[in-house]
């Protein structure tokens, strides 16, 4: 099949691009500037290149963004990675305006533009899922029936984590709202993963643009936690990135799947089990990595009170899905990293 893949250049989406490719499907990215679609290119396996373009959207966010592109094309499918996930950013409204309306544009020109788009998967997250009010919820076990109840004032309030959930969740509502309304032709699958680690194959010029959450994986090794205490997960829910592409792919290959919203998630895991698989894989940089755990943990690192935790059986019934463990995830990421490692 023929299909578009927004926000190509990020961590998620190269993945997912590679692995189309590689299933022998023809590739149309989009990236902001041709610098990245040229990076991106490059890092696309060789004999794999014929069946991979790119084409320039600056902001999934304005007017109109994927008209062109879906008018100019003969689509059968779309991935709408692209959201901004960057707690540098300030300005709520700049992760809100991109998620929400860059969902909202891509739905639109795929239904007035796309007339063979049969299917829309499009990435949506833990963020949409979690509730932060709730926390670490005892006992609770997270279903695609849940929804992440924060409010449009919360989402303004300031907070860049506070912009990124109620980014999500906003936008996957449109998304479903879009669905009932219009009543497109195409079928819409919304992937909902929480903390995504593993290999990272996009392009980057430094360890420091490493993605967002990668980055936090990361910190546990490259010295930027020593001597400091292991905290209590914000979030208990993860996945490596290799499933979680898996997960849009197959969303998009499998006819008559029917629309669904799925939760990606591997299990719950522990900030401490993290230390701890890096302290044993990277001896010669134990030091670096924390010991001593933050107040209200148990001495596995687990919340005193409990935890909620996933159940993933939609995913795996529906997908086929398998998840990897997070040793591979943390290992395979730092392989990845090692020919900047070794430049730095
Ligand atoms: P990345 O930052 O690596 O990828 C995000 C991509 O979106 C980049 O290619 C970025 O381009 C692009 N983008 C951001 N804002 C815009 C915009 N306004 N216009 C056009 N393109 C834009 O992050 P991930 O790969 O981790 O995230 C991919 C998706 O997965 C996102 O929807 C994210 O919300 C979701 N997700 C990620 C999780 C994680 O833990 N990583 C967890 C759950 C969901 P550029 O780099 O050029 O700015």
């Amino acid at each position: 099949g023929k299909v578009l893949v927004t926000g190509g250049s990020g961590f998620v989406a190269t993945h997912v691009v590679h692995k189309l490719l590689r299933n022998g499907h023809h590739v149309t990215a989009t990236v902001r500037s041709s610098k990245k679609g040229d990076q991106m290119i490059a890092l696309v396996p060789e004999n794999l290149r014929a069946n991979f373009v790119y084409v320039i959207v600056e902001d999934v966010g304005l007017p109109g963004a994927f008209d062109k592109v879906i008018q100019e094309n003969d689509f059968d499918g779309v991935i709408h990675t692209a959201t901004p996930f960057d707690p540098k950013i300030q300005d709520p409204q700049a992760t809100l305006k991109p998620a929400i309306e860059g969902t909202t544009n891509i739905l639109e020109a795929a239904h007035k533009y796309g007339p063979n788009i049969r299917k829309m998967v499009i990435t949506s997250s833990c963020a949409s899922v979690i509730s932060e009010e709730k926390g670490d919820w005892p006992g609770h076990v997270y279903t695609e029936a849940d929804w992440n109840p924060i409010t449009w004032e919360a989402a303004n309030d300031g907070s860049w984590a506070h912009a990124y959930y109620g980014a999500k969740t906003y936008a996957e509502k449109s998304a479903w709202k879009f669905l009932v309304e219009q009543k497109p032709n195409f079928e819409v699958v919304t992937i909902c993963p929480p903390y995504i680690f593993g290999p990272a194959l996009q392009h980057l010029d430094s360890l420091d643009a490493i993605n967002t959450s990668n980055a936090v994986l990361y910190s546990y090794i490259n010295g930027s936690l020593k001597g400091k205490e292991i905290q209590k997960n914000g979030v208990h829910l993860w996945v490596d990135v290799r499933d979680c592409a898996d997960a849009h792919v197959v969303a998009y290959e499998k006819q008559g799947l029917g629309s669904h919203r799925f939760v990606i998630a591997a299990g719950t895991f522990t900030n401490k089990e993290v230390a701890d698989i890096f302290r044993e894989k990277y001896p010669d940089r134990a030091s670096n990595v924390p010991t001593k755990l933050a107040e209200g943990l148990t001495p596995e690192g687990e919340p005193v009170g409990g935890k909620y935790s996933v159940d993933n059986s939609k995913s795996r019934k529906l997908l086929g899905l398998e998840y990897l463990p997070i040793e591979q995830s943390i290992v395979d990421l730092m392989t990845s990293l090692k020919p900047l490692e070794s430049k730095a």
